[in-house]
């Protein structure tokens, strides 16, 4: 009996074969990690460029950035139904969740990071320092005492794409908002383009990705109370870069990867130590990734025109 294609496409194309041989395993470490009847499912796509995969647990929810299509999108878990979270969205970018959980979202048009509250009004977390304004805040984390990370490269303002084109009045730098004062100081500085950072499940180290070099690198830091130590190269991005990362329970540092082609693009898997021991690759440039479903076992990512996932045997740090 001839089964009619469904308007998404879903019978049009064939299915893969397990184990998904889009989710390479390049050392042992990482085979505990991979399910081998779970394949990269495309969740949504027809977008620019996007960004800032956000999990709402309490809604089952996945809300991220177009950032030049200037709209924040939201994927329904029950549903699977794709409409618009907020537009215009200030061109943003990079998003993630406070430990009230409330949105907070680093804005290119706004120069700034903002916080919506529970009534829908946005507050400005931050858009200055020492009086300049920000560039364009492109990530951000929080950190169990509440504090907010976010990363100020330079993106948003160096053309019109993506934001307004202006020139910087600060150098780039990742910044640390404090959880009650709102003071708030530089961590690192002396990286090109810092962009996607996270912490160890500890909180002991930061990992900030410098998107600025080439090829692009991901430095790691000593977390030191509010400040970081020396920070030093964590892993060569080569040929390509990283741009968000994300650190599972184990210690694990997933990292989207861009730039590199086929065979390169999609999701680099570190072990603690450095080494490259997993690939989730995707036919897409991938900008960031974040892990979301009950169980924060499913891995979201953020790649160009679209939105995949993949279930893992891995549970994400929130
Ligand atoms: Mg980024």
């Amino acid at each position: 009996m001839a089964v009619d294609a469904e308007p998404s496409g879903r019978w049009t194309d064939p299915p893969v074969r397990y184990p998904d041989p889009a989710v390479r395993v390049l050392d042992p470490r990482f085979a505990r990690y991979r399910i081998v009847s779970a394949a990269v499912e495309r969740l949504a796509t027809g977008f620019r460029w996007v960004e800032g995969p956000v999990w709402f647990g309490d809604q089952r929810t996945l809300v991220w950035s177009d950032v030049p299509g200037n709209t924040m999108w939201r994927w329904d878990e029950i549903s699977g139904a794709v409409s618009t979270f907020r537009s215009p969205s200030n061109f943003s970018n990079g998003n993630t969740r406070d430990h009230q959980g409330r949105l907070l979202t680093c804005e290119h048009l706004g120069r700034r990071v903002t916080r919506t509250e529970y009534d829908g009004s946005v507050s400005v977390v931050v858009d200055s320092f020492e009086g300049r304004r920000l560039n364009s805040p492109n990530d951000l984390v929080t950190a169990s005492d509440g504090a907010i990370w976010f990363s100020d490269p330079t993106y948003g303002i160096v053309y019109d794409y993506e934001g307004d084109r202006a020139d910087p009045e600060l150098p780039t730098a990742v910044y640390r908002v404090a959880p009650d004062s709102g003071a708030v100081t530089a961590v690192v500085t002396g990286l090109v383009q810092p962009n996607g950072l996270c912490f160890s499940p500890d909180e002991r180290l930061l990992y900030v990705v410098d998107s600025g070099t080439s090829p692009g690198s991901i430095h790691v830091f000593d977390v030191e109370g509010a400040t970081v130590g020396n920070g030093r190269v964590f892993a060569d991005m080569s040929p390509g870069s990283s741009d968000g990362i994300r650190c599972d329970t184990d210690g694990n540092l997933w990292a989207s990867a861009a730039g590199g082609g086929d065979g390169y693009d999609g999701v680099h898997v570190f072990d603690p130590d450095g080494t490259l021991i997993g690939q989730i690759l995707l036919p897409e440039q991938c900008a960031n990734l974040t892990f979301g479903g009950r169980k924060r076992n499913r891995l979201f990512m953020a790649a160009s025109q679209s939105i995949y996932s993949l279930y893992v045997d891995a549970s994400g740090c929130v």
